[in-house]
Order: structure tokens, then sequence, then C-alpha cells
């Protein structure tokens, strides 16, 4: 008989219920980026900086889920704030407003140079959706620019040139669907630019300057391809003198970057922000800051004439001069006080300090491992997170990493996860503060491992 190879030898019981989840569920999963070939690794627990499968089989993760657990898993001062606001509930939820809503949006407003006033909601998705309905809805211009390669949140208006085609670095980016079931229109409307590329944005934004209602991007491409600050300072500077609302999509980078995510690393300051991600403590979460005359369009008391329609409360009053912002969960009790621990951890002295040198450490360790074994390869981040990237050429944008080697990534990662290093094949690595140096020192030995496999 052939003889099994490793990884499908060590995750018999993933594979076993993979199978069963693929009957009751397209692809076996609620969420397509948690795929994987030949199938993913389902997990029954977890602590600190490990994850442990139904398998048995123990992992450094290095994917904390998407980046959200900046503390790690089971941090327990987060899980003590949510057991203790349980017992002061009684319930998980009111559906009112409450105490911990002023907590964390004060924090929220303290921390956040852009953020004078914010909205809770229940993912990043919806905090960037409701930030360009905000922009477009007080700028009365339907069009938005976004940028090649950036993601944010599954929904149409931004499944647009998220996974390009190879271009020629002279050819504008294209604005293309990326999704079944998106409707022409919001390619139509949507002007897509190409990342730490002034000269070419720049004449892009010219053309389009009257129809624009909203710039959106990550500041930091994918979380891990930093911006050139130049390049981000110009792109505030027009905008402001276009007077199209600048929204910086922090949900990778809140939290992460700093208490003050991008905006405070970098000193640029944006009209409107999304957050997501950190800021839930491992709760769904996402969160709109921005200015103040911006964000007030949301507020019900814009028209004292409040009526109800059909019962149904729609927050607004016959005209459409109030932007519509709900959620049956938005600003949940439960999820805030996760938040509120997370962040009064993140304000100790340090903390970003420790985690980032963990990082640089990890970075410059893995890249001597990659050399001493022939690989072209290099790490590409910013503080916390960084990807590895199987490439001779600097990475400044997504049409770089296209052009990486990408296949041989792949069957890296599998031979990290066969020997206990969890990264979502193909992404990035975010640490927390629970990767300490012992988790750093059987990393890079597991690593090295993967390496010796891979050129074997
Ligand atoms: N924006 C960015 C930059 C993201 O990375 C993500 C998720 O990965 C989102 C938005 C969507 O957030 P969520 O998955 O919480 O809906």
């Amino acid at each position: 008989a052939k003889p099994v190879p490793p990884f499908l030898e060590k995750t018999r019981n993933s594979a076993e219920m993979y199978e069963e989840a693929s009957e009751t569920m397209p692809g076996g999963v609620t969420a397509n980026i948690k795929h994987f070939e030949p199938y993913p690794l389902f997990m029954e627990s977890a602590g600190g900086a490990k994850l442990y499968d139904v398998d048995g089989n123990e992992y450094i993760d290095y994917n904390l889920c998407y980046g959200a657990l900046m503390l790690g898993h089971g941090n327990s001062r987060v899980i003590r704030a949510v057991k203790e606001q349980l017992d002061q509930m009684g319930t998980p939820v009111f559906g009112t407003p409450h105490a911990l809503e002023s907590a964390v949006a004060k924090k929220l407003v303290q921390l956040y140079p852009g953020i004078e006033t914010t909205r809770f909601t229940n993912s990043g998705l919806e905090a960037t959706m409701l930030a360009i309905r905000l922009a477009t809805g007080w700028t009365g211009r339907r069009k938005i620019a976004k940028f090649e390669g950036h993601y944010h949140g599954g929904y149409d208006q931004v499944l647009i040139s998220v996974t390009p085609e190879e271009r020629e670095q002279d050819v504008p980016p294209r604005s293309s669907v990326d999704s079944l079931g998106v409707p022409d229109y919001y390619r139509d409307n949507t002007v897509v630019l190409p990342f730490n590329d002034w000269q070419q944005t720049e004449a892009i934004l010219e053309k389009h300057r009257h129809e624009l209602g909203a710039v959106i991007l990550e500041p930091v491409q994918a979380g891990f391809i930093p911006p050139d600050i130049e390049f981000l300072k110009k792109l505030r500077e027009c905008t402001l003198l276009y007077g199209i609302p600048l929204i910086f999509d922090e949900v990778k980078t809140g939290f992460r970057l700093g208490l003050s995510g991008a905006q405070g690393r970098y000193g640029v300051i944006p009209d409107l922000t999304a957050l997501g991600k950190v800021l839930g403590g491992g709760f769904p979460v996402g969160a709109v800051g921005g200015r103040q005359e911006i964000m007030e369009i949301c507020s019900p008391n814009r028209r004292s004439d409040i009526l109800s329609f059909g019962g149904q409360d729609t927050g607004k009053n016959g005209g459409s001069d109030v932007l519509f912002h709900s959620g049956t969960y938005n600003g949940h009790p439960t999820v805030l006080s996760a938040g509120l621990a997370t962040i009064n951890a993140l304000e100790e002295t340090g903390v970003y300090d420790r985690v980032e040198q963990a990082a640089c450490r990890l970075r410059q360790e893995m890249e001597q491992i990659l050399c001493d074994f022939g690989l072209c390869g290099r790490t590409v981040g910013v503080g916390t997170i960084f990807n590895l990237v199987l490439s001779d050429t600097p990475i400044r944008e997504v049409q770089d990493l296209l052009r990486s080697d990408l296949h041989l990534r792949k069957k890296l990662d599998t031979a990290l996860l066969e020997r206990g290093i969890y990264v979502k094949p193909g992404n990035r690595f975010s640490l927390s503060v629970a990767h300490t140096e012992d988790v750093l020192a059987e990393t890079l030995e597991r690593f090295e491992g993967g390496v010796r496999q891979l050129i074997r």
C-alpha cells in the first residue's frame, strides 16, 4: 500500500468531521476563508499561544483568529470580565442602552485621533459598510474609490478588485467583480487605485474628484504591506483638497499597530475609521468612528418628528435626512466587556514593545533559516504582523505578491501544519502577548524542520 502523507495520517478525525460538515454546509465551512486543501483542521481547545485539534495535535497559533487575539487564547482577564459581566447582568444582552457602550466609546475617542464620536457594529464588515454609507450619505456622491487587493469584508460594494489578475506596473488597475451575485453596478461605481503608487493614484483621483463620495483603504495592506508614509500623507492632503472623506479600514491594524492603530503610528488622520477584530477580545464586534459632523448624520435626533413605520421602528423619519444604522446586537454588553478588558490589558506599559520585539526576532530568524537552506524568501510586515513571501523583489502592493512563489509557500505551510505551526495557508503571521521566548524557540525549531522537508 502507498504510504499515507503525514498530514492525512495525523488528522484523520478532522478529515471525518470535514466530511460530515460538508453534508450540511457548502464546502464544509461557514466562511470561505476557513477552507483550505485538502481540508481544514478542526480545533477542540486552546490556551495562550496554542491550539489543540480533534486528533490531539498541538499547534502554535500564528493565525490567532485572523489577528483578533492580541492577548492570545483564553486570556484570564478577558475571561473573568465576561463571566463577571454575565453574572452581574443576569442575561447576555439587554437590547437597551447600557453603561459599557459609553465606557468603550470613550476609550475609542481618547485613543484614536480620527474618532470624535462612534457607533458599534457586530463585525468589521458592518463597520466598513457603515463608514462608506456615512461618507457617501454626507457627500451625496455615490461612487467610491478603493485600492487594488484591499479587503474590507464580504459584501457587494467592496468585493471589487480584491483578488486581481496580474497587470503591468504602468497599466492602471481595473475595476473587476470578485464574486458571483455582485451586480455590475458596484463595478461601475468603484474606482480602483494602486496602493503605494502616488503618481497613478493622484491622476485617477483628479479625474474622478467630483464623483467620489469616499476613498477607503487598509493603511497597511492586508495587515502586513506597509504604506509609504509620504503616500499616506499625500492621499490625506489630496482627499481634503477634493472634499472626499478618507476612510481608514483599521479592522486589522486597530489595537495591533499600537493603541491608536495606523493613524497613531503614522500620524495621518482619516475622516472615518472602521475597527473590529482586536476590539472584540475574541467576540464579534466592529465600530465606526470619525468626525462628528459626518457621524452625526446617523443621529435619530436630526428630526424631532420621529415616526414609526408599520410597527417597524426604522429610527428614521419620513424623509431621508437621517442615515439609517441599526442592529439587534449592536453594542452587545458581553462583547463590550471583553473589549474593555482587552483594551485595559493593552494599555499596560510595554505590551506592544514586547510583542513587536518578539515579531522582529521571529522574522530575523526565519529569514536566516530560509537563507541557510538556499531559499529565496523574506518576511514583510509591520509591528506584530508579518507574512512570509517567497520572492526576491520588494513587496509594495498586491501585484508584487502575485509574482511571488505562491505554490512553494503552500507546500511550506502544509509542512508547518504537520509540525505544529498553525497558519492559514498563504496567510499572514500574527503574534500575541502569549508568544513568549519559549514559544518562539519552539516555533523556530519546528520551522527549520518544515523548511528542511521542503527542500528535500
Ligand atoms: N476589513 C479588514 C481590513 C479586514 O481584515 C476584515 C476581516 O478580515 C474585515 C474588514 C471584515 O471584518 P469581519 O470579518 O469582522 O467582518
